[in-house]
This record gives C-alpha cells, structure tokens and sequence, in this order.
C-alpha cells in the first residue's frame, strides 16, 4: 500500500472512511485523495509520532487501523461548543531531512509569514524540523510537558541546518550571551559580515565565518518571536540537542505572571481533548513563573 496525493480507488476511500470517523475531516469520501485528505493523513501522522509527510505507506496504514479500533471502543463523551482558533499550515523551506511545510496557531502563522517573506526577499531560507507537537507526544528531558509547541506558537528550523558547517549550512549560529543565540541566515541579498560561528565541534571558542548573512534573530523578534536558552550542559559536552538555537516561540499577547499554559492550551484544544494528557496536568503554570 502506498497512497497519496493524486491517489484513486477503493483504498483510498477506505483511508478516508477511517479519517473521517476519527474526526480528521479528509474531505468528501469519494476515492480520490486530495488536499483535504493528505492535510488529514498529516495531521494523524504527527498525532502518532509517525514521519508526517501526507503519503499512506504500510506503517501509517497499519496505525489508521489500530487507531480506528481503539477509537471504536470508546464511548463518545458530550463535548462543551468552543471557538478555537485554528491550525494553519504555513510553508518551509525542504533542506536535508527537514519538512516543507508545518502546522501553527493561526495568529502566529500570520507573524511567521511575515518573517518568512522576508527571508525570501533576501534569498534565504527557512527550514524546519516542525512546529506543533501532539497531546499524547513522549515527555522527556529534551521535550517539556509544558512546551510552547503544543500550544500552536512555538516553531524549530530544521535542527541539521546550522552549527555542522559552516560553509554550507543555511545558518551560521553565533553566542549572544546568557546562553542565547543569534541565528544568521545566508542570504544573497544580505550584509558582507564576518561571524564567529559556534559549531558542536567548536562549542566554546568557535570559527570565524564570512559571507552574507541576514539576522533571523531580529526578523524574529521583530514579529513577537523570543528565542531559549541553550541548556548549560550543552557547553560541558552534553547532547548537541540542548542547543536549542533553532526554537522560537511567539510570546505576544502573554502577560507576564497572568497567563497560563492552561489558558493558551485552551485557545486551540477543547477540554475534552486535554484532559488526561501530560501537558493538562500543567495548566496552571504561569508564564513568567514557572513556565517560559
Ligand atoms: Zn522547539
């Protein structure tokens, strides 16, 4: 089995059945797999932990039938109407293993887009390693349960495209002190700068790169995106994955010692599909507090 856009016939209408009454919406259920029901195959894809890139190959065909089953045993709860706001699916720049396209917040994929043509009309690119992390996605020491990623406004270039070579990469990563980075992106129709580049094989002194480059820090805070810290064990040899240089989240609209994690979770997911998930049991993390 190997379904996707442009796919027909009885299968794929068997695909979309199972969207459907998984509540994927893949559009008519006619045969014909459309855009509708490759945004739905997406969306099951990252709700499963599976490589989300819209095509139906043996493993996402097996997890539609093992989800279709568990879906059927369970008792349909009476859910409360809300007005949420929508997911918005916002294009990338593919480099490597990286994703063209990935799922936002709508406010923060109108913000996005703004950086995004920016970075175009100076010739550089955007590359990403997604956005939106599901409900029921593994907690772990590099993934937070309270993440801005489930909440629709947090995004990560792609994490293979900086900080391994610094002739080729789209992103040359320079220390910007307290262990925050500034991301610069080569860009034809950037500024003549010479960096000093932080790499995973130069973490503490760095190399001196030259070439054009834009700040994509800047563009970002421009448009209410704030970068992380790097984890201090990143500069003691541990994992090149406490970088963190290619997460921004959008902090616009949060107000220091009042919102709460709950509230934002609440503004995308109704509560019927949070309760019993990790990030539910920290809803009433404040931002500025205890959640950054
Ligand atoms: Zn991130």
């Amino acid at each position: 089995m190997y379904l996707k856009n442009g796919s027909k016939g009885e299968k794929v209408k068997s695909v979309q059945e199972i969207l459907a009454d998984l509540g994927l919406k893949p559009g008519a259920i006619d045969g014909i797999f459309g855009d509708k029901t490759e945004l739905a195959v997406i969306r099951f894809q990252e709700d499963h932990s599976l490589y989300a890139d819209g095509i139906v190959g043996p493993n996402t065909w097996q997890a539609l039938r093992a989800a279709l089953e568990v879906h059927t045993d369970e008792q349909t709860l009476p859910s409360t109407p809300s007005v949420l706001q929508s997911w918005e699916r916002v294009p990338a720049d593919k480099f490597r293993d990286g994703y063209n396209r990935f799922f936002l917040r709508d406010d923060v994929a109108e913000a996005y887009l703004k950086v995004r043509e920016r970075v175009i009309e100076a010739g550089g690119l955007i590359t990403s390693s997604g956005a939106r992390r599901s409900l029921t996605a593994n907690v772990s020491a590099s993934r937070s349960a309270t993440s801005f990623h489930y909440t629709g406004r947090a995004l990560d270039l792609f994490v293979g495209s900086g900080m391994q070579n610094t002739r080729n990469d789209p992103y040359v990563i320079v220390a910007d002190g307290g262990r925050y980075w500034r991301v610069y992106a080569r860009a034809e129709g950037g500024e003549q700068m010479e960096l000093n580049a932080v790499t995973y094989g130069s973490r503490k002194n760095g190399r001196t790169v030259t070439g054009k480059f834009i700040d994509l820090t800047n563009l970002f805070q421009e448009q209410g995106f704030e970068r992380i810290k790097s984890r201090r064990s990143f500069f003691n040899g541990g994992t090149w994955l406490g970088a963190e240089w290619w997460h921004f989240q959008y902090e616009n609209g949060l107000e220091n010692g009042a919102s709460t994690f709950g509230d934002e979770l609440l503004k995308v997911y109704t509560e019927d599909q949070l309760k019993d998930t990790p990030p539910w049991k920290y809803r009433d993390r404040v931002f500025g507090e205890n959640w950054f």
